[in-house]
This record gives C-alpha cells, structure tokens and sequence, in this order.
C-alpha cells in the first residue's frame, strides 16, 4: 500500500465527559505514523491522542479504508481481542477487490442482519412506513435486507466510493459521505424511525457531537442502534479507531447527547450493543437483565 501521512491533532480534555486528567495507554504504528492513546479515568474512554484531524479521515475513508480492506491489505493485529479466536473470513492472502466486496458482504449478513433487525423489531414498527438510516454502512448488506425483508424505506451515509458505488447498484438512496452531515439532515424534514451506528461510532472525530444531530435526525418515538468495540473485552487498537468505548463512557456519552440509554449486550460481550431513544418505552423487551 502506498503511504498515507495523516495529519495529528492534539486534545485537551476528554472528548465525553471533559476531564483533563489523560493516563497514556497503548500505542501502534501503520504506515509509518504512530497512534499513541490515552484513557480518561473520569469517565473510562480510551482515545487516540494526538488524534488525525477530521479532514485526514476523511481523506483517508474517501479513498484508503475500504479499499484496502477489501484487497485483504487493512491494519490487522493479533492479542487485542480476549479469548480471540481467527474468524472464517480472515486469512493471509490478497484477495481480489471483487472477492472482498463479497466476503464483506457475506460476513455484513450472517453477523449484523439479523441481530440489528432482531433488536429493531422490539422497539420500531418495522414495515413499509419506517424509514432507516445507517451511517457508515459501508457495502449495504444491512440495509438491502432491511428494505427486501421488511419493505422499509432505506437510507444511506458512506464515505468510501468503492462502496458509493455497491449502494448505488443495489439502488439505496445515499443522502451523504460523512456522519457530521447529519448536521444538515437535522435543518430538513426528513425524520427517521431507526438510525443505525454498526462499528462506526469508534471512527467518528467528534462522537458527542454526531450523536446530538442523529437525536435531531429522529421521530418522536425513534431509536438510534449502536454497536461498537467494548474496551474490558475488545481493545482493538487500530488506525481506524480513534474512540474505544466502555459501557460507562457510552452511557455518559448518549446521556450528554439528551438521550435514554438501553443496553442490549451484557457486559462480557465483545461488542457492546446499545438502543438510544428520546424516551423509553414500557413496553420494549430488549433486555430484560440489562444494567
Ligand atoms: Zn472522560
């Protein structure tokens, strides 16, 4: 792969609960930059500081990120996962760019389909009426299946062209490139019943502040699906992540943003897997032991 120099910023305080206070935390090197982290002990966010600016992951998901994953040419490395098994779909070798496309998008609809849908059933009327967005799909397993399956309407913001252009074929309608253009959503009329944030919060340069306009971007009684990397169990340390959150700091996070917080994973799980709404609902059972 050729080189790719992200631009460093630094930061100052937590970018969730504010505290100062930065105990240095792990470090990595790709690409000859190195990314150095830190964990807040206010708040149990760990972060990627000094951080590359938003411009240089823009840049970088533009036109690196998916394809080289798809080229089996992305960052990867062992021990940061506990109990970490090798999955099915990893191994050594490059792959064809098409090939990739198709083992993502294998991989997109036996582990998200059915878990996002399952959890959306319970809390959304999901049917013709309901209208989705994923923020960050990447190729659009999850919203191909949500519109085939359940005849909803679907929505998508992706930064990477090679998969602009996957969801341009399967004819999802792309209303971006980057999350902070929910900004935008939020001053038109459109209103969605489910906004889905499948391991894409921990990519996000300013989390707080995307999670405020996605709040903006929902209908009354709609919910926003998180799912990311859990910190105890899944410190993956990698170019891509400059977040990786605990149960609290997610909590604290999604509470900051003016909304409710439901766990759905428990807490040994690898990922932890959220519902955030305006208002909780009495009737949902999503997780009936969740704390
Ligand atoms: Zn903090």
């Amino acid at each position: 792969m050729s080189k790719f120099l992200f631009e460093f910023e630094m930061l100052e305080a937590c970018p969730v609960c504010e505290s100062r206070v930065m105990v240095p935390n792990g470090r990595i090197s790709w690409l000859e930059n190195d990314f150095w982290y830190v964990v807040c002990p206010g708040c149990g966010l760990k972060y990627m500081n000094p951080r590359p600016t938003t411009q240089s992951y823009r840049d970088f998901y533009r036109d690196y990120f998916w394809q080289q994953k798809i080229r089996n040419a992305g960052f990867r490395e062992a021990g940061q996962t506990w109990q970490g098994k090798p999955q099915e779909w990893h191994n050594e070798e490059p792959w064809k760019p098409e090939d990739g496309r198709k083992i993502f998008m294998d991989k997109f609809r036996k582990v998200r389909v059915d878990a996002i849908s399952g959890v959306l059933q319970k809390c959304i009327n999901l049917g013709k009426d309901s209208l989705i967005l994923e923020v960050g799909c990447g190729f659009p397993a999850t919203l191909e299946a949500l519109r085939d399956k359940y005849d909803a309407q679907v929505y998508a913001i992706e930064p990477s062209e090679d998969a602009r252009q996957i969801i341009g074929e399967k004819n999802i309608e792309l209303l971006g490139s980057y999350a902070e253009e929910l900004r935008d959503l939020a001053a038109g009329d459109l209103r969605f019943d489910a906004i889905i944030f499948s391991h894409v919060l921990e990519n996000a340069t300013d989390p707080l502040q995307v999670i405020r306009w996605a709040n903006s971007c929902l209908s009354a009684n709609g919910v926003i699906y998180i799912q990311t990397p859990n910190l105890l169990v899944f410190d993956q340390m990698n170019p891509y992540h400059p977040f990786i959150f605990s149960r609290n700091s997610l909590r604290v996070l999604i509470e900051k943003a003016g909304l409710v917080y439901e766990p759905v994973s428990q807490p040994i799980d690898k990922m932890l897997t959220v519902i955030c709404s305006k208002k909780r609902q009495s009737n949902w059972r999503i997780n009936p032991d969740g704390k």
